[in-house]
């Protein structure tokens, strides 16, 4: 479970960029958080796994406080997110296998992953999630040699092989054709059904969250204005996110 309490942030001198949100996501959800550029969505999943600092509230992981753990605590916490980013922001010069494995550097010693040397165990998983996402016969290519659908699934495959509780995507779709979202967005889900993984992922248009989302989290100006069912959202609920904003 996923708990956001009382969360707002502001960058300096004074972007308000969340106010005062909160949110309980239990384990295994899909949940799509859709508004307009600027509302706040992507400064929302990166509080949630502590790469953005709140300013104010608290994020709880299975009841375990992100905003108070430091050190080893935190580490911990944080590798049980997975987070897949809309540029992929994948190594270019290195190998389709050896980004996979950049997953694994949440559970490996520094010094062992320094040397590149991960245990077996992490090798057969990285060729099984690789295989997973369709990506087997690519491993030993570099990741720069790919088309941009391959690379999000790539991407999709590190964020795997952390086995993570949660995986948190922002617009993973937004740099992608129309055609490959449908690939990206089928991928979380059988990820979702099939592993129990809660996935949460950002999006700017309607229609992938209502078809994907089984929860649609609207966000407008940094302050949650719809959060339920997909089949609740009514063209005043459109209007509440979208209408005569921005985006
Ligand atoms: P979304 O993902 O919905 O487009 P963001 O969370 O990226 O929204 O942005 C929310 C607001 O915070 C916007 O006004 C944006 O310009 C601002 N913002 C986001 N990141 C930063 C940052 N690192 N520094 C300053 N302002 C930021």
């Amino acid at each position: 479970m996923i708990e956001v309490r009382g969360l707002t942030k502001v960058y300096p001198p004074s972007t308000v960029a969340l106010r005062d949100v909160s949110l309980k996501i239990p384990d295994g959800q899909f949940v799509t958080v859709i508004g307009p550029s600027g509302a706040g969505k992507s400064s929302l999943l990166r509080c949630v796994n502590g790469l953005v600092a709140p300013t104010a509230g608290e994020i709880l992981i299975d009841g375990e406080s992100l905003t108070a753990a430091r050190g080893e605590a935190r580490r911990r916490l944080v590798a049980r997110i997975g987070f897949v980013f809309q540029q992929f922001n994948l190594i270019k010069r290195l190998s389709v296998l050896d980004n996979v494995l950049v997953g694994r550097l949440s559970h490996v010693p520094e010094l062992r992953s320094l040397v590149g040397s991960f245990p077996r165990r992490d090798r057969v998983l990285a060729d099984a999630v690789l295989a997973r996402v369709g990506l087997a016969e690519l491993a030993h290519r570099r990741a720069d040699t790919l088309s941009g659908g391959q690379q999000q699934r790539v991407a999709i495959a590190r964020a795997l092989v952390q086995e993570p509780r949660t995986i948190l995507a922002d617009e993973p779709m937004a740099s992608l054709d129309p055609a490959l979202s449908r690939t990206v967005m089928d991928l979380l889900r059988r990820i979702n059904e099939e592993d129990g993984i809660t996935v949460i992922t950002t999006l700017h248009v309607m229609d992938l969250a209502l078809e994907y989302g089984q929860r649609v989290i609207g966000l407008r100006d940094g302050r949650v204005v719809y959060d339920g069912g997909a089949a609740g959202v009514t063209d005043e609920i459109v209007d509440a996110i979208f209408g005569g904003g921005a985006g």
